[in-house]
């Protein structure tokens, strides 16, 4: 049996489709293919919606500026006292938890914003446990010099 994709318009196997989580079982209106890359766009999306209400829009790291989506993450600043402050402890690996505090956040209207800001992922090792950020002390050696 074969099927037409609603997205791609291919016509391909009905092994190519994934099947509806309601009741009646329907095969998806598009393939896994198209389903896959749908679902991976509306993360990036809502992810971009994220961290650009928590960077004045412009989704960089409050530190260096990077800009690269994937290397960016919300920053408690304050770290773990702010987290539990926040009721947002993440187990690592945790990523329904993680998803959770995306969606109460985006309900919320993305509130915090004195709490919560946009580090790369470098920036926000070297700051764990209140440390300065070596992007920080660089500039501050400079200056003392
Ligand atoms: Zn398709
Ligand atoms: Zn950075
Ligand atoms: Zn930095």
């Amino acid at each position: 049996m074969k099927k037409k994709c609603s997205v791609c318009c291919k016509v391909k196997s009905i092994k190519e489709f994934g099947v509806s989580h309601r009741r009646d079982k329907a095969i998806s209106s598009n393939c896994l293919k198209c389903y896959r890359n749908r679902a991976r766009k509306s993360r990036q999306a809502s992810r971009r919606r994220l961290l650009g209400a928590y960077s004045k829009g412009k989704c960089i790291c409050a530190c260096c500026g990077e800009s690269i989506l994937e290397f960016l993450i919300l920053d408690h600043i304050g770290g773990n006292k702010t987290r539990v402050a926040l009721g947002h402890q993440i187990r690592h690996k945790d990523g329904e938890k993680k998803f959770r505090i995306t969606r109460e956040l985006r309900i919320a209207g993305y509130p915090h914003k004195d709490k919560l800001r946009v580090l790369c992922a470098n920036c926000n090792m070297a700051t764990t446990n209140g440390r300065i950020c070596p992007h920080k002390c660089k500039v501050q050696h400079i200056e003392e010099t």
